[in-house]
């Protein structure tokens, strides 16, 4: 086991991917085993903050005291065996593409962030774009290896449900706490993930490092698709984007079955047209959507079937664009990449500070909180942009305030955050809460559901040792 205490040598373990400047740690401890990992959490009784890749949004892996766990020493990578593979929690989602590839096996959760580890994204529930089809990481977990805060450890798999005790190692067991909450049914990365009757597996993924230390995991994998079919369709009214969403949605053709739906409102546009001079002029909104392709032989007859649907409805169909292969491909991953690059840009250079939303909603509030939120962004007089996974009625906004309008925007953020909640909808679909959207999240769920959160937290970490300042 490896121990740091220099101040130099930890400060990396001190951040993440967001701006929290707040982190402070004793001590990095690296255990190379279970059992280095086990003798530590039984000998020391320090707050322990776990590390993974560091690429979370949300301050969720940095200390505010004691030490910091690294798991970057269990990076095991397992063969395939029968669409299943067990993998280390370090394991990055690069490595494990890299490692598919030429397999005929793919993992679809794809959180654009290819450097995130298994680990954070069992803990994050990460998702993207592609989780309109495939959902998040959780429907692709079958089974983990955790160690809880006292050392004890088990081994969780699917169909193991909350109604029986979980079965710890030493033989003890732990009941499931009597909670009333559910979690919401739309797309949601926000706190545990309760429902009736669920696997104890799922209160462990999306825990964010407050609830177990994943050790390893089994991994359910998909054949990989012959192809993607993709394409960016431009359309002169943001509505018709909203109006062909909704009918892409309601399709009963089998060869419409995007994996991934994107959207860009006009003000994305606009940006966007700057760096990609063939976006059309009249353009007011575009829609990214991806298909993939099981067998090569009905890529055509996919093609064919997008043709035809779309010549039915409002798209600039010739001057939308279809990938002829790879090369078209990344060019359109990088036109979805662009966008929050030249926002963070355009901050940076203006000295703004960016406010985005990460909400989402069920379908059946789709349309009203489209139409909520152009005319309460429009109303604000503040700048902004609004684009992301449409399909998952979960849309990043990105208010863009100057400076002296900064409580207009908190006012205008909260009215959105108030009313996504009163259609029962997330703070977040996909980032979590960690340390920076805990109020809102508290607000999201109310003070009953939370204390029984909290007795859920104190029956697996009694102490509350792991991530401190998470959630809670
Ligand atoms: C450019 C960019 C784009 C992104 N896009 C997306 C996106 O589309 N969708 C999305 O979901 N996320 C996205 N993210 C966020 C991030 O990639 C995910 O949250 C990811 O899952 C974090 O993984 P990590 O290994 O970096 O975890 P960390 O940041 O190191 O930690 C995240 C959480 O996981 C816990 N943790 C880490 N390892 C373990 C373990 N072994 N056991 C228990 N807990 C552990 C930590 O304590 C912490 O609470 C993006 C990030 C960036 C920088």
């Amino acid at each position: 086991m490896f121990r740091k205490t220099d101040p130099e040598t930890i400060a990396p373990y001190l951040k993440d991917a967001s701006n929290f400047s707040e982190g402070r740690a004793k001590e990095v401890v690296i255990p190379e085993t279970q059992e280095e990992l086990v003798g530590f959490l039984k000998e020391n009784e320090q707050p322990v903050s776990l590390a993974g890749a560091g690429t979370g949004l949300t301050a969720s892996r940095i200390p505010l005291e004691g030490v910091v766990v690294s798991l970057e020493r269990f990076n095991f990578l397992g063969p395939v065996i029968d669409g299943t593979i067990r993998v280390g929690p370090a394991v990055t989602l690069k490595d494990l593409q890299n490692h598919l590839q030429n397999s005929g096996w793919f993992y679809p959760p794809n959180p654009t962030e290819w450097l995130a580890s298994i680990g954070g994204t069992l803990a994050t529930n990460a998702s993207g774009a592609r989780s309109y089809k495939y959902g998040a990481t959780r429907q692709f977990v079958l089974e983990a290896t955790i160690v809880l805060s006292d050392g004890r450890t088990a081994s969780v798999r699917r169909g193991e449900t909350i109604e029986q005790p979980l079965q710890l190692d030493d033989g003890s067991t732990i009941k499931f706490p009597s909670v009333n909450f559910k979690s919401p049914e739309c797309k949601n990365a926000a706190g545990y993930f309760v429902q009736p009757g669920m696997d104890w597996l799922d209160i462990f993924i999306g825990s964010d490092g407050t609830l177990c230390v994943f050790t390893e995991c089994t991994l359910k994998l998909v054949k990989a698709p012959a192809e993607f079919l993709s394409g960016i369709l431009f359309l002169e009214q943001e509505e018709d984007c909203w109006d062909l969403l909704e009918k892409i949605r309601g399709s009963r053709e089998p060869k419409i079955s995007p994996c991934s739906l994107e959207y860009f409102d006009s003000r994305s546009l606009q940006r966007l047209k700057q760096k990609f001079g063939n976006v059309p002029e009249k353009a007011q909104a575009a829609l990214f959507f991806e298909q993939d392709v099981a067998d090569q032989s009905e890529y055509d007859s996919c093609l064919e079937a997008w043709y035809e649907f779309l010549e039915q409805e409002k798209v600039l169909l010739d001057d939308s664009w279809f990938a002829q292969g790879p090369k078209d491909i990344e060019k359109f991953y990088d036109f979805r990449h662009e966008l929050p690059l030249m926002i963070n840009e355009e901050n940076s250079r203006l000295k703004r500070v960016k406010m985005g939303t990460d909400m989402a909603v069920d379908d059946k509030h789709f349309r009203k909180m489209m139409d909520f939120y152009r005319d309460t962004l429009t109303a604000s007089g503040l700048d902004f942009v609004m684009f992301g996974h449409i399909g998952d009625n979960h849309l990043h906004i990105n208010l863009l305030p100057d400076a002296k309008q900064m409580s207009l925007a908190r006012e205008t953020y909260t009215t959105l955050v108030d009313q996504i909640f009163d259609w029962g909808g997330t703070i977040s679909a996909e980032h979590g809460v960690g340390k920076l959207k805990k109020e809102y999240y508290h607000k999201m769920i109310g003070d009953q559901a939370l204390a029984e959160l909290q007795e859920i937290k104190y029956s697996l970490d009694p102490q509350g040792r792991f991530g401190a300042g998470n959630l809670f």
